[in-house]
């Protein structure tokens, strides 16, 4: 199978690594929104935030706090966005689950501004419902 990131954590490819631990890795993209854009992903392979088993979520959720916190000090950031992109719907290019870490600066052009839609009456609760029924206890 082939998947950059996965060679990425096996040394087959480099890249700016800047955190790991047991489970978790994390490196520079390579096409930053701003300089410092860093992903963190699990070491075994999964394809997004749903195959990854929830104690492996839990690590790299813990380990993307840390480094989230890194890039706000030493970057002087102003804020920073956490993105998962889920299926290529979603805009997803890398099929192995990861995170993005963005640093954001009051002065960035950067702006993620869909046309936001009105629920129609009644259709708010409706797909509430739905939502709801499908939600695992
Ligand atoms: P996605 O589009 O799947 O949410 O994000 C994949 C990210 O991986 C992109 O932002 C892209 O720039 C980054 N990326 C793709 N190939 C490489 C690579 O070889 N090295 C690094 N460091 N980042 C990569
Ligand atoms: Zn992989």
């Amino acid at each position: 199978m082939d998947c950059i990131f996965c060679d990425i954590i096996e040394g087959k490819s480099e890249a700016e690594i800047i955190y790991e631990d047991e489970r978790v890795i994390s490196f520079l993209d390579i096409r930053p929104v701003n300089y410092g854009h860093t992903l963190v992903i699990t070491k075994n392979h999964y394809e997004n935030f749903l195959s990854v088993p929830v104690k492996e979520l839990n690590a790299v959720i813990k380990a993307a706090r840390k480094i989230a916190e890194a890039i706000s000090i030493s970057l002087k950031t102003d804020g920073f966005n956490i993105v998962a992109n889920n299926g290529t719907a979603a805009g997803q290019s890398v099929f192995h689950f990861h995170f993005h870490i963005i640093p954001r600066y009051n002065t960035d052009k950067f702006h993620f501004r869909p046309e936001l839609k009105n629920y129609s009456n009644g259709s708010m609760k409706e797909f509430a419902d739905k939502i709801r029924t499908a939600v695992k206890k």
